[in-house]
């Protein structure tokens, strides 16, 4: 039976990029060998390298503009503080809008001052922080772009005179936007890009040898891009499988076509969920993510009910995060149209029955 694959993460990848990249794991574009049994300064992966750094570049439009693209290990965790290490000197301000933004918060204040310059905790972090002044002088302002467990969203980044710092693991490729508006963006694979192990860094260079503190060599954005992403063994399944996502994005019409894609398949599930008297949204209605819509059951008698139905539908990964229950479809890229539409279709059949 088909899985319509909705985890947050790890998560679905585009069926084509699954076959390619298990060929590759065989034998590499018909070398004999396999794509992880090969040397990583073999011309093979070098090129595999090359073309993932510059698909990053050329889908973000961010050519010829300053930008280094790195895939490193350690996932956006690393980059929590690996970000503070290399840019945070005196003062970073940070928005606090869930789990992910705190734990990003908690690393950096190792490095230096941190102001939460904005928090939407006072509501359970159903909404995006608005209205709030950005002090001067800052080093940085770190944004999560998209709150993978709370399942919000900025629709509007924040303006403001310092660099702009934005995990997009959760939204990374997922709509377009001005991209040179930000410093620094990061975002581990596992979400919208490649499996886990990989993470993507997209760095103004210009931004970076300002902190006059001490870095050691692999936690330092410099080090690696002076290597060109290879100072030392890459997670080359990780990468190869994210240069073959991307490949797949720009064959589908770049990121533009996967924000209209992923704009109707939220619409449908907001929509049942708005009409539905069984089930209730969790997020503020104009914070909504387009990726992690995340809602509860009006009587939670119905759950058995509930989740006995979806399963037997073939869905996977509709459990909330533990840390705020309920249910939560992720939406990512790959993930069809048409699986969205069988969840609703659970949806409107627990009505009928209930
Ligand atoms: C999943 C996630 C992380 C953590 O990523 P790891 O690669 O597991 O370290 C960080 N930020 C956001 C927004 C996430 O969704």
């Amino acid at each position: 039976m088909k899985k319509h694959n909705f985890s947050a993460g790890p998560c679905i990848l585009p069926r084509e990029v699954m076959d390619k990249a298990a060929d590759a794991v065989r034998d590499l574009d018909g070398t004999g060998l396999s794509l992880i049994e090969i040397s990583h300064r073999s011309a093979e992966f070098v090129a595999v390298m090359e073309r993932a750094r510059s698909l990053v570049l050329e889908l973000m439009d961010l050519e010829g503009k300053g930008y280094e693209v790195l895939f490193l290990q350690g996932g956006a965790s690393m980059q929590f503080l690996m970000a503070a290490y290399n840019l945070l000197e005196t003062r970073a301000g940070y928005i606090n809008t869930g789990t992910w933004s705190g734990k990003a918060i908690k690393e950096a204040r190792l490095f230096g001052e941190v102001l939460e310059v904005a928090s939407s905790e006072a509501d359970q972090f159903r909404s995006i922080p608005k209205g709030f002044e950005v002090p001067a002088g800052l080093d940085y302002l770190h944004l999560t772009t998209n709150n993978t467990i709370f399942g919000t969203q900025f629709k509007d980044i924040p303006q403001c005179d310092a660099p702009l710092v934005a995990d997009m693991s959760s939204d990374i490729f997922s709509r377009s936007m001005d991209f040179s508006q930000f410093g620094l963006i990061y975002a581990g694979a596992q979400k919208n890009m490649g499996p886990a192990g990989a993470t993507l860094v997209v760095v103004r260079e210009d931004l970076l040898g300002r902190v006059t503190r001490k870095i050691p060599s692999m936690l330092d954005y410099q080090v690696h891009i002076s290597k060109d992403s290879m100072f030392n063994t890459p997670p080359v399944f990780a990468v190869y499988t994210s240069m073959l996502t991307l490949q797949w994005l720009k064959a589908q019409g770049g990121i533009a076509a996967m924000e209209e894609r992923n704009a109707k398949k939220a619409k449908l599930l907001y929509s049942e969920i708005d009409l539905n008297p069984l089930f209730q949204g969790f997020a503020a209605t104009a914070d909504r993510s387009d990726m992690n819509a995340t809602f509860t059951l009006t009587d939670p008698e119905l759950k058995d009910r509930f989740d006995q139905m979806w399963k037997a539908a073939g869905i996977n990964g509709l459990n909330g995060h533990r840390s705020v229950g309920g249910y939560r479809a992720s939406m990512y890229n790959a993930l069809s149209l048409e699986s969205v539409g069988v969840l609703v279709d659970v949806m409107s059949d627990l009505e009928r029955k209930a």
